[in-house]
C-alpha cells in the first residue's frame, strides 16, 4: 500500500468511468456519491482506487474508519470471529462478543453509575432506538431536537434532521411530536452559552411544554450541521434543564464519539454526564454496529422483546468492535486526536490568515473544520466549497463538505493519518482557495 498521494490517471481514471456506466444503470439515482472514483483497497489514511489512484482521505467513510482502514487487528479479529459464528440473531440465541461490546461501552461512556446497552446496525436505528427507550422510560411522546441537527434518514429521524435538501425533501409525511428549537452557534449567533441556553430552553419551554418532553437529542458537535461547537456552558445548562424536568438527556456521539475528538466521547470535552449516549460510525473500524447506552433504569424500560432486530450486535461486528476498543486502549490512540489538533489547527489558521474566505476554523480533536463566507458579505460560500472538494479529488486528497448551506469544508481524518500526510493535504486545499 503507498503511504502518499499518486495520481496517474484523469480523474475519474477509465476503469471508474467503466464502473460509473454499469452503476447508473444498476443502482438507485438516489444513492449518488460525492466523488466517482471506485475504491479498491485502504489502509490507514490512504485509498486507492481501481484505477490505481491513491488517495489521502481526509473523511475516513463520515468518520467511520477512525482507527484506520483495514486496521490489521480489526481484520484479523473479524476474519477470526467469521471462521466462528457469523449469526446467531441475539434475541434468539445470545453470544459473548455482543455481551463485551455492551460492558466496553459502559465502562468507557461518562458516568460512574450502573450502564446498559443494546446494539443495532445503523445510526438512525441508534437513535430510533434511544427515542423508544426515552418515551418508554417517562411515559412522554414529545422529542426535542435543536437547529442545524443531523440524526438520520428513517421516518423518525428525518423529522429529527434539520436540512430539507437532500435529506428529507419529498419524502413525507414525517413522524410527529418532534420540537425543534435554535442552537448555540457562536460564528453566527454572538451568544454566551448561558443566552444560548436560556432560548433554546425557552422555545422548548414555549413549543413543546417541558413536561410533554420524552427526551432531548443532541450532538455535542454538531457533524453534518457543519462541526458547530457549541459556546461554553450551553450544552451543561441543556442537561440541567432536563434533568430538572424529568426529559432524558441522550447525546447523538455517532459523529463525534470512539476518540474522534481525543477523548473516547466528546460529552467528556463539556463535562456531560448524558443520560444515554449514541453511538455508531467508528465503532466498529467499518463494520456496521451502532448502540444506545446509558442508565440501566433508563435501558431497562422496555418490556422484555420491545427492542432487537435480525442483525443488530452481529457477532463479525462486534468482534471488530472490541478490537476497536482494544486498539484505542492499548494504542493509547486517545492521544493522536490532540496530535492531530496540534497540526492541522494552526495549519489551517494559517490559511485562515491568508485566505479572507475562510471565516472560522473550529472544532476538536481530529473533528475539525472551516467555514467559508464571503468576508464582505458574509454569504455562505456553497460553490468555494464545492470547487474545492472537486479539484482536492483531482490532486489525490478526499474531503467532505458539510453544513446547512454546503459551505463547510470538514476534516475527519483517520487516527492512523501522519503529520506530513495532513499538511500534503492542506497545502493542496490552500492552492485551491481564492
Ligand atoms: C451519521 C449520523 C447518524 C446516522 O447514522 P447512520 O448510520 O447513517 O444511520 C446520526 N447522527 C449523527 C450525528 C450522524 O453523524
Amino acid at each position: 500500500m503507498p503511504t502518499e498521494r499518486r495520481i496517474v490517471t484523469e480523474i475519474p481514471g477509465p476503469r471508474s468511468v467503466e464502473l460509473h456506466a454499469r452503476r447508473l444503470a444498476a443502482v438507485s439515482a438516489g444513492a449518488s456519491s460525492a466523488v466517482p472514483v471506485y475504491l479498491a483497497r485502504g489502509h490507514g489514511a490512504i485509498v486507492v482506487d481501481v484505477d490505481d489512484n491513491a488517495y489521502i482521505d481526509l473523511g475516513s467513510g463520515i468518520g467511520v474508519t477512525t482507527i484506520g482502514h483495514t486496521d490489521d487487528d480489526v481484520v484479523a479479529a473479524a476474519q477470526e470471529q467469521l471462521a466462528d459464528l457469523v449469526h446467531g440473531m441475539f434475541t434468539i440465541t445470545p453470544y459473548e462478543p455482543y455481551v463485551r461490546v455492551a460492558e466496553l461501552l459502559a465502562a468507557h461512556t461518562p458516568g460512574d453509575f450502573a450502564k446498559k446497552a443494546l446494539l443495532v446496525n445503523s445510526g438512525a436505528e441508534a437513535v430510533e432506538n434511544g427515542v423508544k427507550i426515552a418515551r418508554k422510560h417517562t411515559g412522554r411522546q414529545g422529542v426535542a431536537v435543536i437547529d442545524h441537527a443531523y440524526h438520520g434518514r428513517t421516518n423518525l429521524t428525518m423529522a429529527m434532521t434539520f436540512k430539507n435538501m437532500p435529506y428529507r425533501d419529498g419524502f413525507g409525511p414525517f413522524a410527529s411530536e418532534i420540537y425543534r428549537a435554535p442552537n448555540s452557534y457562536p460564528l453566527h449567533d454572538g451568544l454566551s452559552g448561558a443566552e444560548a441556553a436560556a432560548r433554546t430552553i425557552a422555545y422548548l419551554d414555549k413549543s413543546a411544554g417541558a413536561a410533554n418532553l420524552a427526551c432531548l437529542v443532541v450532538e455535542p458537535i454538531q457533524g453534518e450541521g457543519g462541526f458547530v461547537v457549541p459556546a461554553d456552558g450551553y450544552l451543561p445548562a441543556l442537561q440541567e434543564w432536563c434533568t430538572a424536568n424529568g426529559i432524558v438527556f441522550i447525546a447523538d456521539e455517532i459523529q463525534s464519539g470512539m476518540a474522534r475528538t481525543g477523548r473516547w466521547f466528546a460529552s467528556e470535552h463539556f463535562g456531560l454526564v448524558p443520560d444515554l449516549v449514541l453511538s455508531a460510525k467508528g465503532i466498529a473500524g467499518g463494520l456496521p454496529l451502532a448502540a444506545v447506552v446509558g442508565r440501566a433504569e433508563i435501558m431497562d424500560a422496555s418490556h422484555p422483546g420491545g427492542l432487537g432486530g435480525t442483525f443488530g450486535g452481529n457477532p463479525v461486528a462486534c468482534a471488530a468492535s472490541v478490537a476497536v476498543f482494544e486498539a484505542i486502549e492499548s494504542r493509547g490512540l486517545l492521544a493522536e486526536g490532540a496530535r492531530i489538533e496540534a497540526t492541522l489547527r494552526p495549519a489551517l489558521e494559517r490559511m485562515r490568515a491568508t485566505h479572507p474566505v475562510i471565516a472560522d476554523v473550529r472544532g476538536i480533536g481530529a473533528m475539525l473544520a472551516i467555514e467559508l463566507n464571503d468576508p464582505l458579505s458574509g454569504e455562505p460560500r456553497a460553490d468555494v466549497v464545492a470547487a474545492i472538494a472537486a479539484g482536492a479529488a483531482n490532486q489525490g486528497v478526499l474531503l467532505l463538505t458539510a453544513g446547512t448551506y454546503g459551505n463547510v469544508i470538514r476534516f475527519l481524518p483517520s487516527l492512523a493519518i501522519t503529520d506530513e500526510q495532513l499538511l500534503d493535504a492542506v497545502s493542496v486545499i490552500d492552492a485551491l482557495l481564492p
